[in-house]
């Protein structure tokens, strides 16, 4: 081990003793770097450090490397934008494109959020304020700077970075940051191998430094989620209900529509109406049919223009009020995810005291929302200022993740060498301590789960 002073450090400023905010910067005597710059989602003890200023002066970061497009990894790009930060923000072209919809989206919710609060007087700010608005939005939107070419991307002190494919979302990736003499391999949120629309993860790396996920640390997913979904339309159809799927709006909501249309096929679900309330998983969903009529190399080829284009997308647009009491059973798909805002507050206020209607689970529930409320059987969820009951089932989904469990996640790094440390962030703290240990006991990696803006020495292997 070496005692002079390190080439490169490492400090955790999000993703530490949670699974939202990711943001890890790296820095070296000739630069400042920060990988991926999310928001925190879920309980507000840690969503009110969205609202602190970053612990790091925009002004002095040189460049920001993304590994993909959700909101707990770039959703904080226009806070970072708005005091200052003008350098790029490297990612892959598909990452570029969704992040462009999400940032609008998320913008655009924040000021009606803020509207709402000012308006009906609930809110714990006077007067309420969005966390960022849609010039913050634009302004890093501007700052976006895809990379289309095969080899590494250059950026200040030195330092390259290439990104790889990580089947978790179209355009997702895993980062290699060289930086000092040192390579860290940063998984971002990695994918599976099973992904109804995307071709499984590039194979990783050997890095000197690990920077991992462990969203699924200490858990295996469900084999039977296509059945589970069935069984749960089939019965919801026959007591004359809704199926109300509260969906991410970037992946999960194409996902859905194509898994839906195959049991259609396949006759495992009844006809009905699919309707897709979410004006950004629209937008969303046309990039993923352009990567297709593209043939990009993310998709699996038989994801084709022609199979996203045949889901059948009865209404959609600008009519979420009358599918507040539609005519009869039909399926309705809408965002946000985790039911912590956008137009499933609507539906799930609507659908939700009533006995014959079904609200389906099918992605991760960060605890602290109410999507995680409703999974653990809350028997109201406030929404709006008010309470609405749960009366109609909720059925949680396991299967359809877009993340590796841990048997996934150490099947992708048997076939590297150990790294000199690993850091297991990205979990609850029961996840990310489950899945450190297993990295030591399985696989003989010096594993350890960070704390929350601790800062560590990146070294070489063999320094
Ligand atoms: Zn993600």
């Amino acid at each position: 081990m070496s005692s002079t002073s390190p080439a490169a450090t490492l400090t955790f400023l999000g993703a530490a003793g949670t699974v939202t905010g990711s943001k890890f910067l790296v820095e070296t005597d000739g630069a400042r770097l920060l990988v991926d710059c999310g928001l925190f989602q879920g309980p507000r003890q840690w969503r009110r450090r969205n609202w602190e200023p970053l612990p790091v002066d925009p002004l002095t970061i040189d460049a920001v490397v993304l590994t993909h497009s959700h909101l707990d990894h770039c959703g904080a790009l226009p806070l970072l934008a708005r005091h200052g930060f003008t350098g790029p923000v490297v990612c892959s072209p598909g990452t570029a494109a969704l992040a462009a919809i999400v940032l609008r989206d998320a913008a655009h919710l924040e000021e009606l959020e803020a509207e709402y609060a000012r308006r009906d007087g609930y809110s714990k700010h006077t007067p309420a304020l969005p966390l960022f608005d849609t010039d913050d939005a634009e302004k890093a939107i501007t700052l976006l700077q895809p990379h289309t070419g095969d080899g590494p991307t250059r950026l200040p002190g030195g330092a390259t970075v290439s990104l790889h494919r990580s089947a978790h979302i179209l355009g997702s990736t895993f980062a290699v940051l060289d930086i000092g003499g040192v390579r860290t391999l940063f998984t971002g949120d990695m994918g599976r191998p099973v992904h109804p629309l995307l071709a499984p993860p590039a194979p990783a790396v050997d890095a000197d430094v690990v920077v991992t996920e462990s969203t699924y640390g200490a858990r295996q997913h469900a084999t039977t989620g296509r059945a589970v979904l069935a069984e749960a339309i089939v019965r919801t159809a026959r007591r004359g209900g809704v199926c109300l799927l509260p969906a991410f709006a970037v992946d999960r909501t194409p996902s859905l529509l194509v898994v839906l249309a195959r049991l259609r096929q396949d006759g495992a679900i009844p006809s009905l109406p699919v309707h897709v309330d979410s004006p950004m998983a629209l937008r969303a969903l046309e990039v993923y049919r352009r990567a297709a009529a593209a043939h990009d190399p993310q998709l699996r080829p038989e994801v084709t223009d022609e199979l996203l284009s045949g889901v059948h997308l009865d209404a959609a647009r600008g009519d979420s009020e009358r599918l507040n009491y539609p005519a009869g059973p039909c399926i309705i798909i809408s965002a946000s995810g985790m039911a912590t805002g956008g137009r499933v507050l609507h539906h799930l206020a609507a659908q939700l005291p009533d006995r014959r209607n079904t609200i389906l689970l099918t992605g991760y529930q960060v605890p602290g929302t109410r999507g995680a409320a409703l999974a653990d059987g809350a028997r109201q969820v406030k929404i709006h200022g008010e309470y609405v009951p749960v009366r109609a089932e909720v059925v949680v989904v396991d299967g359809f993740s877009a993340h590796a469990d841990a048997d996934e996640l150490l099947a992708w790094f048997t076939t590297v060498h150990p790294p000199r440390t690993a850091y297991v962030v990205h979990g609850e703290p029961d996840s990310a301590a489950t899945f450190a240990r297993r990295l030591g006991d399985e696989l003989d990696w010096n594993a350890v789960v960070p704390g929350y803006r601790e800062k560590v020495a990146l070294r070489a292997r063999q320094e």
